[in-house]
């Protein structure tokens, strides 16, 4: 499908008209279109990754707003000059971007994408409910049953660049029909829950009997392919995942030997950072030094949000 992409004409606009003024000056959701050979147009939404037929794109799409641009999908296909004029001509501000070029990466980010985030002095991690929407997609998909019990924390790195909210509305938009889910993404400031804790979720790779699936809560840490002048991004995107797989732990009364990391499940190289650099078990042992200790106010907020109040 990809390879008879011919003509990429980019209509990135705020896709409702109707609330143009409104967007542009909030977060205009930049979405590429690009025609086929036949004449079929899809989609592509900057910041979540969704791809489908033009014709398929779901209303609740049309109504958000993304601030990122998410170029690494397009890679070889895109071509960049027409891109970046189209975005500007159509006013379309485009704050970061990503490709997996790292040579195209300096380019973007000098034409078209903003500042990085500068590092700032550490801000109190928030925890955020935003649970995936329960349509029947997401149903279907996302939402696989109930668990009978919950034994185990596993441990995931996204292997992307993206924030915890871009990763939630990633797996709320995607329509592949891939069972692809987790319970929390958490990055530099924020855990987000996607899931509910009664139910699992598809983030171990060990199927529907497997207990990474069906016995444990998903936590991925996001930022993972962050690397150098924005390397502190996943280094505090993993020492928010301490405080909030301990807050885990202690809210299902467990302990840190009930840690698990996707790779111990199915074998997947996951979390690729944190097994690059050869560190689970000392972050198995932060977890459990802070386990020990009564909650911090950090960690009091989410055990709160965790059990709703
Ligand atoms: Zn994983």
């Amino acid at each position: 499908m990809r390879n008879r992409i011919l003509i990429f004409f980019v209509v990135p606009l705020l896709l409702l008209s109707v609330c143009a003024a409104q967007a542009r000056e909030e977060a205009p959701a930049a979405v590429a279109v690009s025609r086929d050979r036949d004449g079929v147009e899809s989609f592509f939404i900057f910041g979540t990754g969704a791809t489908g037929k033009l014709a398929d794109l779901p209303d609740e799409l049309r109504k958000s707003g993304y601030r990122e641009a998410d170029l690494s999908a397009w890679s070889s296909q895109i071509d960049y000059d027409r891109l970046l004029s189209a975005l500007a001509q159509k006013g379309i501000r485009v704050t970061r971007c990503y490709v997996p070029d790292s040579g195209k990466a300096s380019w973007f980010r000098k034409n078209l994408a903003g500042l990085e985030p500068r590092e700032r002095r550490r801000r109190p991690l928030s925890f955020v409910c935003a649970l995936i929407k329960n349509n029947s997609y997401n149903r279907r998909y996302k939402l696989p049953g109930r668990f009978e019990a919950v034994k185990y924390v596993t441990i995931h790195n996204t292997a992307e660049p993206f924030s915890a909210r871009q990763e939630r509305d990633r797996v709320d938009s995607r329509r592949d029909n891939a069972s692809v889910s987790f319970h929390f993404a958490v990055d530099e400031q924020e855990a987000v829950q996607i899931l509910p804790l009664d139910i699992h979720g598809w983030h171990a790779g060990d199927g529907a009997e497997g207990p990474g699936n069906t016995q444990s809560i998903g936590i991925e840490i996001c930022r993972s392919q962050c690397r150098g002048a924005a390397d502190w991004q996943y280094r505090r995107s993993e020492e928010n995942a301490e405080i909030l797989a301990c807050a885990l732990l202690r809210h299902f009364k467990l302990t840190a030997a009930d840690l698990r990391m996707h790779r111990d499940w199915s074998g997947k190289y996951c979390p690729h950072r944190i097994l690059e650099e050869n560190r689970f078990e000392s972050f198995r042992s932060r977890v459990a030094e802070r386990l020990a200790r009564k909650p911090d106010s950090e960690e009091r907020e989410i055990l709160s949000g965790l059990s709703g109040k």
